[in-house]
């Protein structure tokens, strides 16, 4: 079953973010055994505890919402942070950076679900963001693409217009802002529950938790 998932997803040139939350370091060490090197955490503190714990070659990536006081603390190795969805989140993550004499990677979080809770940018935000003189200032960070959650629902139609809405707000910004970066190319999209449609409408990044971690427990040892 991972030996599929991760064929698939080489296939289609799209990167596995494994999500490692709520799972201990032994178990992480199993993913990192069958070859995974990029590991998502939601939360700083265990991404912290994790960091420490587990080889240095592991690239780091922040998932979840991030607190502007917390950035200081992942700011020397993580490699990049999905969930940017605001100018001052974005300038404190460039001071930490600059003190680190790091550049981070950030993808600029879109609210593309019907739920109200989900967090993120709409576009007219961003666009007022990434025109801002401020954000022209800011060199210890560089935005590498988007990032969306879609709605958790049955509705796959649903669903894959929402993704789809995420890869159109890419392009254009892509094309307004970014047209001679070439590091801004990702699309991190799709979960568990829908990575096939994400990567159907243009992930190039799935950030999945559950279904590998059933996996290997269903597998049991290599
Ligand atoms: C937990 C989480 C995931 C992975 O969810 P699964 O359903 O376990 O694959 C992906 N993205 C974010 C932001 C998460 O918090």
């Amino acid at each position: 079953m991972m030996d599929e998932l991760i064929t698939t997803l080489k296939t289609h040139q799209v990167k596995l973010v494994a999500v490692t939350k709520n799972h201990a370091p032994e178990e992480i060490m199993e993913l990192y055994r069958r070859g995974l090197r990029i590991f998502g955490e939601n939360r700083v503190q265990e991404m912290l505890l994790k960091q420490a714990a587990l080889p240095t070659d592991i690239e780091w990536h922040l998932i979840g919402h991030l607190q502007t006081n917390k950035v200081k603390l992942i700011a020397p190795f993580v490699k990049m942070i999905h969930a940017v969805d605001s100018l001052a989140l974005l300038q404190e993550i460039n001071n930490q950076a600059r003190k680190a004499d790091r550049v981070v990677d950030c993808l600029l979080q879109f609210h593309i679900a019907s739920e109200a809770t989900k967090f993120g940018l709409e576009v007219d935000e961003a666009l007022k963001m990434l025109q801002s003189t401020v954000f022209q200032s800011l060199d210890n960070i560089r935005i590498c693409g988007v990032m969306g959650m879609a709605t958790f629902t049955e509705n796959q139609e649903q669903v894959r217009l929402e993704f789809r809405t995420l890869k159109t707000i890419f392009d254009t910004l892509k094309n307004t802002f970014f047209e001679d970066k070439p590091y801004f190319k990702e699309r991190s999209m799709g979960m568990s529950g829908d990575w096939q449609l994400a990567v159907e409408e243009g992930s190039t990044m799935v950030r999945i938790g559950s279904l590998i971690f059933d996996a290997l427990t269903n597998e049991g040892p290599p």
